[in-house]
């Protein structure tokens, strides 16, 4: 029987875990504030920004969202990001993703205090996790981290195969996967638009993580029976439904749950692990800012 990995069950557990440690927190004096920032007309974008604030009411966590105009200069979203990193109440600072064009996104990601940057995506806390010393892990990876775990995956000398090498999924979970300790020690394998012969490394991969970003192009006569098969992406793809399209991964669930002995479903995996682990490092942030044991 192919065991379905659950992710809004375990995501709701995590957001359990993190609404305790709002009380230890609120104990100690400390609301903790998560800082959204918008700079994008893009639709999409909104509707990530205006899921994740609501996320922050649900777990007690202060939402502070600001928008700035997508034409506006890019100075007007460093100015921003200045006056975020010096507020108190302010411990994590999201800057939505993409930003203009204009915008230099590395220099975005720079300016974010590393102790507010709770995506992880500082070169401060990128540098952090591949010493094997993160203090904010990337959302998604941990929140695959976290689902392994949860389901009892044995990743000690698996091996793991990631395809995609993106910053924000791809690297940082191999990363984790090849660190020493639980949820780690799997031998990682990280496949990209360049590599040869996807099909012989998947056909041997105990563990797949997939995060290219092209619908269904993982079937199940693709993997090693018994696989566990963690599914990144969201795509959309038209379909008869009310809106026009549908939500589906990068594996095609109906073959791969024929040979895959654990497999996340879109939506419903991984999905909603990322949203639940900002919020876990935005009360990570708020623990170590106010010196607040919140065991996390
Ligand atoms: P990117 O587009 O940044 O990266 C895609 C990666 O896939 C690239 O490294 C690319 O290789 C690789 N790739 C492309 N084609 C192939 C191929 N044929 N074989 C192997 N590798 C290939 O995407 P993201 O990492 O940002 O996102 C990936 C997917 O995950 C998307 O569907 C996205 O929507 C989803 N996502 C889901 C999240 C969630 O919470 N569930 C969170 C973040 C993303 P190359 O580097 O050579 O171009």
């Amino acid at each position: 029987m192919t065991e379905i990995i659950d992710g809004s069950a375990v995501a709701a557990d995590v957001r359990a875990e993190v609404a305790e440690r709002v009380e230890t927190l609120e104990s100690a004096g400390v609301t903790p504030g998560l800082a959204t920032v918008l700079m994008s007309d893009d639709p999409a974008s909104e509707t990530y920004v205006s899921m994740k604030q609501r996320d922050c009411e649900e777990v007690g966590i202060e939402g502070i969202h600001v928008e700035i105009d997508a034409d506006a200069p890019a100075e007007e979203l460093y100015e921003t990001i200045d006056d975020l990193n010096e507020r108190d109440d302010v411990h994590g600072i999201l800057v939505q993703l993409p930003v203009p064009d204009h915008v230099d996104k590395r220099s975005v990601l720079r300016q974010i205090d590393p102790e507010k940057d709770v995506d992880g995506f500082h070169p401060e806390n990128v540098g952090r996790l591949v010493a094997g010393d993160a203090r904010f892990k990337p959302c998604t990876p941990h929140g695959v981290q976290k689902l392994l775990e949860a389901y009892d995956v044995e990743t000690e000398g698996a091996d793991a195969v990631v395809i995609g090498r993106s910053d924000i999924v791809g690297k940082p979970m191999a990363n984790l996967l090849i660190q020493k300790g639980p949820v780690g020690n799997a031998t990682t394998t990280v496949c990209h638009s360049r590599t040869e012969d996807l099909d012989g490394k998947l056909a041997d991969a105990d563990l797949v993580v997939a995060a290219a970003g092209i619908p269904e192009f993982i079937d199940g006569s693709m993997l090693k029976p018994g696989a566990t098969v963690i599914d990144v992406g969201i795509n959309r793809v038209d379909a008869d439904t009310e809106k026009g399209y549908a939500l589906v991964g990068d594996v095609d669930y109906d073959s791969a749950s024929e040979t895959a002995g654990a497999i996340t479903p879109v939506p419903g995996g991984v999905g909603p692990m990322t949203r639940a682990m900002l919020l876990y490092n935005t009360v990570k942030a708020a623990g170590i800012r106010h010196d607040v044991e919140v065991d996390l």
